[in-house]
């Protein structure tokens, strides 16, 4: 099989062959027929996060071994099953693959949590992933039926759609009752207003500083997007709000952002921070109680999750914009995507033509 590796962080990917793996047990080999490029490659072909104050959270220090394949939003055909899974899994159909693997054997994975699990073997962080033309899974509770979408329009949804989904869940049903406030309008942001609006909650607004990001908001239904740099922001903001925002889901994650939420949420409110920008921040303790605020942290969703998305999306969600690529270009597409050249989601897929 061809896979494109990192075999030194920060550098150009490289294309290796190795053997085809042979299911055993329980596992599932599929054939990839989509794979999407995601922020958090960047951070991995980077060599890890940026936690503050100069500290890194090296993805070496995770468990992460080089060579490792990337791609974490992957779906593909079944095309051998381990002896095990045999009865479970169906041969020459093409699944979601759910990448945020646990242990499969704690109390956080038992109750279908496994991405929160303390020992994880997510796909394509710290397991062989999708950028290549197989790729294997350890158990078939990991592939999930996907409603009538092509492979690349549903692959995302493994990471960006179920990393917005889980956030908006965070909020409950009384968060979502009102407006609610979006930092960022990247892909994530419009995802969670794609997503909003199938769930036929009440919109939202969006918080971001590049005027085309803007306009893409209000084009994928925002009640509003505001420039929070200008002096208008605040007055604008209450406008619209509907007797203020009682909730937040920031998907920068950087200083700005959190000085931005932490000045606008209104008392008892909720602030979910998805984005990973990085940096730190001091926090006045008293403020928490006195304003009965909930700062919450949001980390891709459950399988559950996962599940449930795909049953909002056979409802009807609006279509992400997606630009395909040929597996051989995953370098350039990941250069790309550093850049900023991309509008929509980047999804790798095997066997296209350049
Ligand atoms: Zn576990
Ligand atoms: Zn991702």
């Amino acid at each position: 099989m061809k896979s494109f590796a990192l075999s030194q962080y920060r550098a150009p990917l490289e294309c290796i062959e190795t053997s085809t793996p042979v299911p055993e047990g329980n596992e599932v080999l599929l054939r990839v027929r989509a794979c999407g490029v995601c922020h958090t490659d960047l951070h991995i072909w980077e060599g890890g996060y940026d936690l503050g104050g100069g500290k890194m959270m090296k993805m070496s220090d995770r468990g992460q071994k080089l060579p490792h394949t990337m791609g974490h939003e992957v779906v593909g055909e079944v095309v051998a099953i381990g002896h095990e899974a045999l009865h479970l899994v169906e041969a020459g159909r093409t699944y979601l693959v759910y990448p945020w693997f646990g242990c499969g054997e704690c109390q956080v994975c038992k109750s279908s949590d496994e991405h929160l699990c303390p020992t994880p073997r997510y796909l394509g962080v710290l397991r062989p992933g999708g950028y290549a033309d197989h790729v294997l899974v350890p158990h078939p509770r990991y592939l999930v039926d996907i409603p009538a979408l092509s492979p690349e329009q549903a692959a995302p949804y493994a990471c960006s759609g179920l990393t917005a989904y889980s956030a908006l869940k965070k909020l409950g049903p009384r968060g979502l009752r009102k407006p609610i406030l979006i930092v960022g309008a990247g892909g994530l942001g419009l995802m969670c207003l794609s997503l909003l609006k199938a769930m036929g909650r009440s919109g939202a607004i969006i918080a971001d500083i590049d005027p085309d990001k803007r306009r893409a908001a209000l084009s994928a239904g925002a009640i509003a997007a505001l420039d929070p740099t200008t002096d208008a922001f605040a007055k604008l903001l209450a406008e619209r709000s509907e007797g203020g925002i009682h909730a937040i889901i920031d998907f920068v994650g950087s200083p700005a952002s959190w000085d931005l939420s932490m000045a606008t949420l209104a008392k008892g409110g909720t602030y979910v921070i998805v984005g990973l920008y990085g940096g730190e921040r001091a926090l006045s303790l008293a403020t928490m109680p006195l304003r009965a605020i909930t700062v919450s942290g949001s980390f891709v969703g459950s399988r559950r999750d996962l599940i449930e998305l795909m049953g909002l999306v056979r409802t009807g969600v609006d279509p992400m914009p997606i630009v395909t690529r040929p597996l051989e270009s995953a370098h350039e597409t990941l250069s790309d995507l550093k850049e900023g050249r991309i509008v929509g989601r980047a999804v790798l897929v095997p066997g296209r033509p350049s």
